[in-house]
């Protein structure tokens, strides 16, 4: 074989003007597809197999990395970069009903775009002074809200006062769990556990992170446990204090507690103020994951659903949620920062030098992470343009959506809803006509429960190569797969609401006709 690959790739380096121009295509490319990407001409996604994706971009640059690639051609590359764009799942689609976060607002995303470009790391005040400080000034007014502390009187000087930024909620929980044994049993920081037997709670709704960290900091998934919840997903708080007495007589030692402030399927709100009753009462650590529903604290008319937070030790939020922040932006809060020192700090003399200038501002020791991307910058860029009333805008038009589209539910006779609505998710099943009226609160039959629950990944396959509109299904507790629309997107009209029920109820009718096609055609049994 001749021929050696070229040295250098076709566009130099830095000053090169190929390189220049193919950086300004290419950035108006994003440009445009950012303020493209909430049409409604196009499908929410194209969907492809992972074999039909790899032959879509095998004409551009191709998705394998062979050992010894050489440079690609900048022109194809261009087009690649327009594919990805095109090809991806757009979240920001007025569809987009998938998650619990939907789309980025440009602004953050333009945030997003500098931290990138930046290229610093957050764990230092020497790498990144600007952004440890607006991290410090939004922890405050983050901590204010949520009532941890008092409304901040002036610039923030004390570096990790309120809480540290996170790479996610799954981690904010983690965090919580690690904050709560460190303030129970302080010595285990250095000393790990022995044989103390914590025990931790949290309801059987809450998110599966909570099970993964108390795996990761030796707690064992079995110390965590899970409390049962009534019909709205709302943790029992009897059943709470009954399992709290049940851990003290099997010689455990109760430590911790979660709420959850928006669970992530049901959209259920913990009775914080309970649960915050019962945890000074028994002298447990009081961990409020509000990852998905911090963000009501914004709207006067909603915030009364976090009632009680004030009273908790932690409480972890995502930015990237409601409040459209680009992924990934979470934050912990917290009311005791001299604990968060002690759980974490490794004082490790290369990097956080004592004696260095404003070695009082580094935030690096107070996580696990080394270097720490500066998530903070898009949070604050958006908030300074938004403003706090926007954020309160989105909550607002959101959950008036779920409400309308809870009664578009209820009225629709092809629908049921599969649980009482409390924030922007709505939970319903496409029932067919032989099944309707599914009877309001009772309990399914085997059989009926059986043809729901597989409806609905069969109506979500079709959906999914129609790229018509996204939206999620689940099994929830004894309740059989239902369809789960989460209104997020100050983008989304009431219009779309309706278009997607029509296209689940077009769907669930054709399949329907199918089956029953199917059948008359198959051979008569004897
Ligand atoms: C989304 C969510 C999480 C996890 O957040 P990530 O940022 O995805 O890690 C935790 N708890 C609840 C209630 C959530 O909805």
């Amino acid at each position: 074989m001749g021929g050696h690959p070229p040295a250098v790739s076709p566009l130099g380096y830095r000053e090169d003007p190929e390189l220049r121009s193919w950086l300004a295509e290419a950035g108006q490319a994003l440009v445009d597809a950012l303020v493209r990407g909430t049409t409604r001409d196009d499908p929410v996604v194209r969907y492809a197999t992972p074999r039909q994706l790899h032959e879509v971009f095998a004409d551009g640059l191709g998705l394998p990395v062979p050992s010894g690639a050489v440079p690609a051609d900048p022109a194809l590359a261009l087009d690649t970069v327009k594919d990805i764009l095109d090809r991806a799942v757009h979240s920001a689609h007025p569809r987009f009903f998938n998650q619990n976060w939907a789309g980025a607002d440009p602004i953050s995303v333009i945030g997003d775009w500098m931290t990138a470009l930046l290229n610093t790391t957050a764990a230092t005040y020497e790498m990144a002074p600007l952004f440890t400080l607006m991290e410090n000034e939004l922890l405050a007014r983050m901590a204010a809200l949520m009532g941890l502390a008092s409304e901040p009187d002036g610039p923030q000087l004390r570096a990790g006062a309120h809480g540290l930024f996170t790479p996610g909620g799954a981690t904010s929980n983690l965090y919580a769990l690690h904050l709560a044994r460190a303030w129970r049993a302080p010595e285990a920081v250095e000393e790990g556990l022995g044989g103390r037997k914590l025990v931790a709670f949290t309801s059987e709704q809450s998110h599966y992170s909570l099970s993964k960290g108390a795996a990761m900091i030796g707690l064992g998934r079995r110390s965590l446990v899970q409390v049962p919840c009534d019909e709205a997903g709302r943790m029992r708080v009897d059943a709470l204090a009954r399992a709290v007495q049940q851990a003290r007589a099997d010689g455990g030692e109760p430590f911790f507690v979660n709420a959850t402030c928006g669970t992530t399927v049901a959209g259920a709100f913990d009775d914080v103020e309970a649960v915050a009753e019962l945890a000074e009462r028994e002298g447990l650590w009081l961990h409020v994951d509000a990852c998905y529903g911090g963000s009501v604290i914004f709207s006067r008319k909603h915030r009364h659903m976090l009632r009680g937070v004030e009273r908790a030790h932690s409480v972890a939020w995502n930015p990237h949620k409601m409040m459209g922040i680009a992924q990934q932006c979470s934050v912990l809060l917290v009311a005791d920062p001299a604990l968060v020192r002690h759980a974490f700090a490794a004082r490790a003399n290369y990097i956080f030098q004592s004696d260095k200038n404003d070695a009082d501002q580094d935030l690096g020791d107070l996580t696990l992470q080394c270097g720490r991307r500066a998530d903070g910058l898009k949070l604050w860029l958006t908030w300074k343009l938004r403003g706090e009333s926007w954020f309160e805008q989105r909550i607002d038009h959101a959950l008036a959506l779920a409400e309308a589209l809870e009664e578009k539910v209820r009225r629709h006779p092809a629908f049921a809803l599969a649980h009482p609505r409390t924030f922007a998710n709505v939970g319903f099943w496409w029932v067919p006509s032989d099944l309707r009226p599914l009877p309001e609160g009772e309990a399914m039959s085997d059989e009926v429960a059986g043809r729901l629950h597989a409806l609905a990944p069969v109506i979500k396959n079709a959906m999914q190569r129609e790229g018509s509109t996204m939206l999620g299904y689940q099994p929830l507790g004894d309740r059989p797969n239902f369809f789960r629309l989460l209104v997020m997107s100050p983008d989304v009209r009431e219009s779309d609401l309706d278009a997607t029920l029509a296209i689940v109820d077009r769907l669930g009718q054709t399949l329907v006709m199918e089956e029953h096609g199917a059948r008359a055609k198959a051979p008569a049994q004897t």
